[in-house]
């Protein structure tokens, strides 16, 4: 199915186009892995099929081909929510983008309807409902639409973990649009769900490209649950200021839990499909304009959440399966920078799930072998959790893919926090002799008494506390009882009778750790300490804390302002780079990963400003080295780079090296900014007429400003950017050769 991806790379054309856009308007310099081919079958229009994990970097994917091409792309996407969040985002970068839903304001309306007509967009989002609608379908074809792009693809397998009804006629497109091509995205998919999309959309011979699913920056944890609150408020206290959130499985245990944490000096909402809509919307307009960082939820809080630095997923409980769990942990860290994840793991999950599987199951009326299968993903789940095997491992393995380090140095195992508990063996035999004196007939939490010496009414009753197990593990509290005693279950060596009231009883394998034959190991319950990764250091080295803070406050105001999501602004990943370089000039701003043109002429001005403010406030050294990005090429030469330099050496204009390198007019800027230092010309009268240079110096004299905004506006607008920092540029070389 797959085919050679070294096939279907572009040419260095082609390619130049691409990274010209993608600087243009996104500000990165490279592409991530499989975006290139991805992007290609995009721009070639090869059905294709992408799985990549969440944060590797999809939108983008989708997002280039249509400006490359010059075209208007569809895009389907499952919530209004999101496709709100994209298209706010797409416009802060310059991007014309819409969504069409039912939610649009009249004046959205109009803009919409007026822009289509002036083909003005590149990407129009669209609900699977909306798309195939009769008027809608009419409308596309007469467009001649020629791509069509669908994410969250697998919401169209009933194999997958969030089949979704509304996509199955999604099916339907290919007859549609037999010219389109089609492009499914997806983050999770084993491999019968990738074969269900590729059979039920219809796609001819599809490019497939499947990414890993590691997530190297996420840090795993799978910690015993002896006590899940005061577990989850040391782990979100370990998290100031910083964006956490809490999968608990009910609504009632999100309730409890936010008012827990809020009572604890943590601010957190509740977020569950039981609330009003207008309350949902609340806490998520909230956690996404950052004025909320801790949200306690049940799965139904994810979807539409699109804030990448989310720095911290606890799981209260376990999930139902690792397809949930990979989805869910893989809402942290989409910004690349570090994240934590914890799962707080008690061998009871496994019950509870089951009990709701059942019951759901004979309620629903589902066939057997559905709720069978359910058992076996559950039962995955579980045994992630209770093997002391590398996170990262498990995880890869069980996508189907290797993971190649021994040690991850990003999980609880290879960071040596799991403890074993000490005497392991001689607990487990207390333990199972205890379930046999009690004749093998009572449940988890009664032995738990006995084993505890409880004095209740109960065991005097039954006269228990005569027996000789009676209190054998008194310094141990009920709940870390309890998570022994699963953590046996979980071994085999115990077992629950079915029902209502599940009974423990002894296995053969019980038998041989009693006759003193078999070893047992245990973690022990409670928290380990907990060790700060390399990359976590890495990450923040050099980088001013304080100002990070202050930028992400002015991040904030811009985005109540705007009244879009705080992350569309600039992601936590610029905000860290720019408090460690801490540029005071646009100049060297526009150097730092993520800062595209647009943002440049928009943001940058106020963050400069910012920036220089705090750093003489605080004495702080501005301009540092932007950091060089490690990449395997880069020693590589770059071809379009040389050309400009060679064409501006000979007079060329700008429009002339941009039709002659596929360069975007930012980029280009740069290089001849980066020609005029390096090269100091006579004069820059070939890019700027003398009569604007003189003007532009004028300006700049006059105001004592080396800042790109107020020169323009002195200038009454009238000046470009790219003129006033190439004048800038010259006259700042030549000053300094006097
Ligand atoms: P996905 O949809 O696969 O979960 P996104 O498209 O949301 O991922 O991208 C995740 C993050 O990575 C975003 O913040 C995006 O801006 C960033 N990103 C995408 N491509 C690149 C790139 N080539 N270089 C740097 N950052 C990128
Ligand atoms: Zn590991």
């Amino acid at each position: 199915m797959a085919d050679s991806p070294v096939t279907t790379l572009p040419d260095s054309d082609a390619k130049a186009a691409i990274l010209g856009v993608v600087e243009q308007f996104w500000g990165f310099s490279e592409l991530r892995p499989l975006q290139l081919q991805a992007i290609s079958a995009g721009i070639d229009q090869r059905d294709s099929l992408v799985v990549l994990p969440t944060g590797g970097g999809k939108s983008l994917c989708y997002q280039v081909p249509p400006v490359v091409a010059d075209r208007m792309d569809v895009v389907v996407s499952p919530l209004i929510a999101l496709m709100k969040d994209q298209v706010d985002g797409l416009r802060q970068n310059g991007y014309p983008a819409a969504a069409v839903h039912s939610n649009l304001t009249p004046r959205e309306r109009d803009e919409l309807r007026m822009g289509m007509r002036e083909n003005k967009f590149r990407l129009l989002f669209v609900s699977p409902e909306r798309l195939l609608s009769p008027r809608f379908l009419e409308y596309l074809k007469s467009q001649n639409v020629q791509a069509i792009s669908i994410d969250e693809a697998h919401c169209i397998s009933q194999w997958g973990h969030d089949f979704r009804l509304e996509y199955r006629r999604l099916a339907e497109l290919k007859q549609h649009f037999p010219n389109a091509s089609i492009h499914a995205y997806t983050a999770t998919a084993t491999k019968r769900v990738q074969g269900d999309i590729v059979e039920q959309l219809g796609l001819r011979q599809p490019r497939v490209i499947v990414g890993t699913f590691d997530r190297p920056n996420l840090v795993y944890r799978i910690l015993p649950r002896v006590d899940m609150y005061r577990q989850t408020l040391e782990v979100v206290r370990r998290h100031d200021k910083e964006a956490c959130i809490i999968y608990c499985i009910t609504r009632k245990d999100t309730e409890a839990m936010a008012e827990f944490l809020t009572a604890n000096g943590v601010i957190a909402a509740a977020y569950h499909a039981g609330m009003e809509k207008h309350d949902r919307t609340r806490v998520q307009d909230a956690f996404a304009s950052e004025q909320l960082d801790v949200v306690a939820a049940t799965v139904a809080f994810g979807m539409g959440i699109d804030r990448s630095n989310v720095r911290c997923i606890v799981h209260a409980s376990m999930p139902k399966t690792i397809e949930h769990y990979q989805q869910e942990t893989g809402r942290a860290g989409r910004d690349g920078l570090e994240a934590e994840c914890v799962l707080l793991y008690s061998g009871g999950d496994v019950m509870s799930w089951q009990r709701i599987m059942t019951m759901s199951a004979e309620r629903a009326n589902m066939p057997e072998d559905s709720l069978k299968a359910q058992f076996e993903l559950l039962e995955h789940m579980s045994g992630l959790c209770s093997t002391l095997e590398c996170r990262h491992h498990a995880l890869s393995r069980y996508f189907g893919q290797e993971y190649e380090q021994d040690n991850c140095g990003a999980c609880d195992v290879c960071l040596g926090e799991v403890e074993g508990m000490k005497d392991a063996t001689t607990v487990a035999q207390k333990v199972l002799s205890c379930v046999y004196r009690l004749g093998q007939s009572f449940g988890v939490g009664y032995v738990g008494e006995v084993l505890r010496g409880a004095n209740t009414e109960k065991v005097r009753q039954r006269g228990h506390e005569t027996l000789s197990t009676y209190g054998l593990l008194k310094d141990q509290n009920e709940k870390s009882i309890a998570n022994i005693i699963y953590q046996l279950v979980d071994q085999g060596l115990l077992q629950r009778t079915p029902g209502d009231k599940p009974v423990l009883q002894l296995t053969d394998g019980a038998l041989a750790v009693l006759r003193g034959e078999r070893e047992v190991k245990l973690v022990e319950p409670g928290s380990a300490p907990v060790h700060t990764t390399k990359a976590a250091e890495h990450a923040w080295e050099g980088v001013d804390k304080g100002l990070f803070e202050h930028l992400r406050e002015l991040r904030r105001e811009i985005a109540l302002q705007r009244s879009v999501p705080a992350y569309v602004i600039f992601s936590d990943a610029v905000l860290r780079e720019l408090a460690r370089v801490r540029p005071t000039l646009l100049e060297k701003m526009s150097h730092v990963q993520g800062v595209g043109a647009k943002k440049l002429e928009d943001l940058g001005p106020q963050f400069v400003e910012a920036i220089d403010e705090y750093c003489q406030e605080h004495e702080l050294s501005t301009d540092e080295q932007v950091e060089v990005i490690v990449r395997p090429r880069s020693n590589r030469p770059n071809p379009q780079k040389e050309t400009a330099m060679r064409m501006f050496a000979e007079g060329a204009t700008i429009e002339q090296v941009m039709s002659a390198t596929g360069r975007a007019r930012s980029t280009l800027t740069g290089y001849l900014v980066e020609f005029i230092e390096s090269q100091h010309p006579e004069s820059v009268q070939p890019w700027v007429p003398d009569a604007v240079y003189e003007r532009v110096v004028e300006a700049a004299t006059h105001l004592a400003a080396d800042r790109l905004r107020p020169i323009f506006e002195h200038l009454d607008e009238q000046v470009p950017f790219d003129a006033i920092r190439i004048v800038l540029a010259h006259h700042a070389a030549v000053s300094s050769q006097r």
